[in-house]
């Protein structure tokens, strides 16, 4: 089971071509014949059930390129249910303080077992499960016990698909620090999965020490960014419980469209703003590559998704309309200065701005966005407490020789992302005739950001979100 041979991973076939009974010379005319390959990752809301481990069985098999997939531990079946990765985590806590831990594991056993006799599987889980908790004591790493959940769910996964099983721990290096050795992971993955149809779990790896080191939280997207980078993949599919990027946060903009297409410098430019689709790192090994990310829902598996890719959106009328994101609790610091000419302004631009992160930084800020107009200094900021936010403004007035600093706190930033001149004057036109003023605009490229008043949030979104 699971050991099947395939042939090579994306092989390449020369064939020659042969025009009208004249024999053309091999290296003419020839053309390549290539087996897809799709890397496919599925998020905790694909697999928080028997049912819904079925369904991913049901879509793997559908298109003979899905080859190698990555799964995270199963998520909540309902809103009142729990993420097995949570119960893990919880069960650390319990350890770190001696408090019996038993309660939780049997929850953890139990999704886990009620998964495999769903599914109708043989694999042994009970040895597993109680190899696991026997081990456990107040010394056991946060790590290794949060990534036993993925471990467990790929390994239901494996006999489900009659995929091979192959162990993150396997492949997927770190360095001391907790970062991806990517070339050595790279060739171990493609060792082991070369000509074989894979699961592997996503979410960890293994440090230098031996020891599992864990990414951060969501981190199964990057094991699937990854292992398509490795694999050299035609696609990295990324499946999850809703339909793409949706233009606008559903909590606030009913219905929101979802969006076809993005560039990975958009998504990039979203996500830092607070779109919160894929993790973050996930973008950056498939982007060096070139190949093009689909996120897609598990739930509605007809439906396209969103492509994210390297080129920019075509130019029509679907993909012209606007896409936010937005950051709640900011902070606006402003700092200003008048009659500065605009030569001496151009020429101190960069050393001004420089100056103005470090000062930022020095004074514990986290910093969502620094610019700097003619005679003026604006950085908005996560909310901190009200000393470091007096003496950043100081400090930032010094940096600039400014006579005066403001202090703007509950603001919300919304991040347009704007593929042509227009949108960007039409939606700050309609923020304001929705009665909502912009405490401060700027470009970031390709988004412009706005900063308004937190209680009118909502407004400013839903009448920019008519306006796109
Ligand atoms: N299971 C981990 C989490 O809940 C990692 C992941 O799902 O990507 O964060």
């Amino acid at each position: 089971m699971g050991m099947e041979r395939l042939p090579r991973l994306s092989k390449t076939v020369a064939a020659s071509y042969n025009e009208m009974g004249r024999q053309r010379p091999a290296t003419a005319f020839p053309f390549e014949v290539k087996t897809m390959l799709t890397v496919a990752k599925f998020g905790g809301s694909s697999l928080a059930s028997a049912e819904r481990f079925l369904r991913v069985r049901e879509i793997v098999r559908a298109d003979a390129s899905r080859r190698v997939v990555v799964v995270s531990a199963a998520g909540k079946r309902h809103a009142a249910d729990h993420k097995i990765t949570d119960l893990l985590y919880l069960c650390h806590a319990h350890l770190q303080y001696g408090v019996p831990c038993w309660e939780l594991w049997r929850m953890i056993a139990g999704r886990y077992t009620a998964i495999r006799d769903g599914c109708g599987l043989r694999f042994p889980i009970e040895r597993e499960l109680e190899a696991i908790y026997a081990s456990l004591s107040p010394a056991t790493p946060r790590d290794f016990l949060a990534s036993r959940g993925e471990y467990l769910a790929a390994r239901l996964m494996a006999e489900l698909l009659e995929f091979t099983f192959v162990d993150a721990a396997d492949w997927l290096r770190f360095d001391s620090a907790g970062n991806v050795l990517r070339e050595a992971s790279y060739a171990a993955l493609r060792s082991l999965a070369d000509g074989r149809k894979i699961v592997t779990p996503g979410f960890y790896g293994l440090l230098p020490s031996g020891a599992v080191h864990t990414f951060p939280r969501g981190g199964s997207d990057v094991t699937g960014s990854l292992a398509a980078a490795a694999l050299h993949v035609d696609v990295c599919e990324n499946w999850t419980d809703v339909p793409g990027i949706l233009a606008a946060d559903p909590s606030v903009v009913s219905r929101p469209q979802s969006v076809p297409y993005l560039s990975y410098a958009e998504l990039q430019a979203l996500s830092a703003v607070g779109m919160q689709v894929l993790h973050e790192s996930a973008v950056e090994p498939v982007r060096r590559r070139r190949i093009p990310l689909q996120i897609r829902s598990s739930l509605e598996p007809e439906l396209p998704g969103t492509c994210i890719g390297p080129e920019p959106a075509e130019k029509n009328e679907k993909n012209e309309a606007a896409v936010f994101a937005g950051r709640r609790s900011i902070t606006m610091l402003r700092a200003e200065r008048q009659g500065l000419v605009v030569k001496e302004y151009i020429n101190n631009m960069p050393e001004l701005l420089a100056a103005a992160a470090r000062t930022l930084v020095r004074a514990g800020l986290s910093v969502v966005h620094l610019s700097c107009g003619l005679g003026q200094l604006t950085a908005l900021v996560e909310p901190s407490g009200t000393d470091a936010l007096h003496a950043a403004g100081e400090a930032l007035a010094g940096a600039l020789g400014a006579e005066e600093t403001t202090l703007r706190e509950n603001l919300s930033l919304i991040a347009a992302l704007c593929r042509t001149p227009e949108t960007a004057p039409r939606l700050a036109a309609a923020i304001q005739s929705a009665g909502v003023p912009i405490h401060h605009i700027a470009e970031r490229a390709p988004c412009l950001l706005m900063a308004v008043n937190d209680s009118q949030y909502e407004t400013a979104l839903r009448a920019a979100y008519r306006a796109r």
